[in-house]
């Protein structure tokens, strides 16, 4: 497939402007420091397995000289990383237990989670996939193919859900390679797709996506993930309407995190927002305890008075479900709502 750039580009590069933007992401904390004229501070040990990693674009949306900025938070190693808490640890899913197949994690019925791509745009500090043995794991091609035959063999698996990492890292012409061997199975129905990209990277949204979204038989969902109203910019939702244009669901997904959207007027702010571009909230999840992420956490209560609010302020379709993954269950816990005239119920011990 030919690459159309901009004239800018140099003679022989052949990667699409996504490509190069992501090649020249800051990987490195000092940089970022004083990108945004903060003062130096040490790494934490943690950088070793996790590194830094954000697009030049998202540090573009921070506010200059403030440490606390919400997207920073998100990116910024920290020392509290290395402090070892009770009940944090490397793999609180048990996402390696549920493994079905090479790349293949399959947990809830109708459903498989394809690990489509090892790596990220951006290298969010609270992911719950931080410590994922993405090489044993067969997010690679060989892995693929082992998990489109398990797909093909169960009759039961009618969404296939393109995760990672983040699959959007696939170029277009792999994607397509892959959506036409999903294609080609007669009972997969729905393709959904869970990517960061068009949030931190919305150069990824190109015509070839959107027109291979538009054109694939399986019913599109593209989830997207966003914590903070600051993250999407006037070209982020350019990027999210001409998916909108694909005919595909559009959803987003977010975390709860303490500094960064613990706030009623973020989540509101946040969810008319990604009203006004056209996608919907469908989930705000409670951290996943994994380790060097608790300062991230916000109490189960606490969340219960943010969704309260919420209510109040937002028509139904704009607040998203409060969920928690826990192991072993059938499908996300939903956090029930209770109205303000009713007890809330002490936190889970
Ligand atoms: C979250 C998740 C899904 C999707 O769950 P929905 O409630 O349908 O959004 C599917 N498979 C796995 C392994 C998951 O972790």
């Amino acid at each position: 497939m030919p690459h159309a750039g901009p004239s800018t580009v140099i003679a022989g590069d052949r990667r699409e402007p996504w490509q190069r933007e992501l090649t020249a992401a800051v990987r490195d904390a000092g940089e970022l420091r004083s990108l945004l004229g903060l003062p130096a501070a040490p790494a934490p040990a943690a950088v070793g397995e996790f590194p830094l990693l954000v697009p030049r674009g998202f540090v573009a949306r921070m506010k200059p000289g403030d440490p606390h900025d919400p997207l920073l938070l998100q990116v910024l190693p920290v020392a509290a990383e290395d402090i070892a808490t009770p009940g944090f640890t490397a793999d609180p899913l048990l996402e390696r237990d549920a493994l079905a197949a090479p790349g293949l994690v399959r947990k809830y019925a109708g459903r498989a989670l394809l690990l489509a791509a090892a790596g990220c745009a951006v290298n969010c500090r609270y992911c719950f996939r931080r410590e994922f043995p993405y090489a044993e794991s067969g997010a690679h091609r060989a892995g693929i193919a082992a998990a489109v035959e398990t797909i093909a063999a169960d009759a039961t698996l009618h969404e296939v859900i393109l995760s990672g990492g983040d699959p959007l890292l696939l170029d277009d012409d792999r994607l397509a390679e892959l959506i036409g061997r999903l294609e080609a199975v007669p009972h997969v129905r729905r393709l959904r797709i869970h990517t960061r990209l068009p949030v931190v990277l919305p150069e990824r949204v190109t015509d070839a996506l959107v027109a291979m979204l538009r054109a694939t038989r399986l019913t599109g969902v593209v989830v997207v993930h966003a914590n903070h109203p600051a993250e999407l910019d006037d070209a982020v939702a350019a990027g999210l309407r001409r998916l909108v244009t694909a005919g595909v669901i559009l959803l987003n997904q977010s975390v709860l995190l303490a500094g960064v959207n613990d706030s009623p007027d973020v989540l509101a702010e946040l969810s008319e927002r990604l009203v006004d571009i056209g996608v919907v909230p469908y989930y705000l999840h409670l951290l996943d305890r994994v380790r060097g992420t608790a300062h991230f956490e916000v109490a189960e209560r606490e969340a219960l008075g943010l969704i309260d609010a919420l209510r109040r302020r937002l028509p139904g379709y704009a607040v998203p479900r409060l969920a928690r993954e826990v192991p072993g269950e059938a499908a996300k816990t939903w956090i029930g709502y209770h109205s303000s005239r009713t007890e809330i119920p002490g936190e889970r011990p």
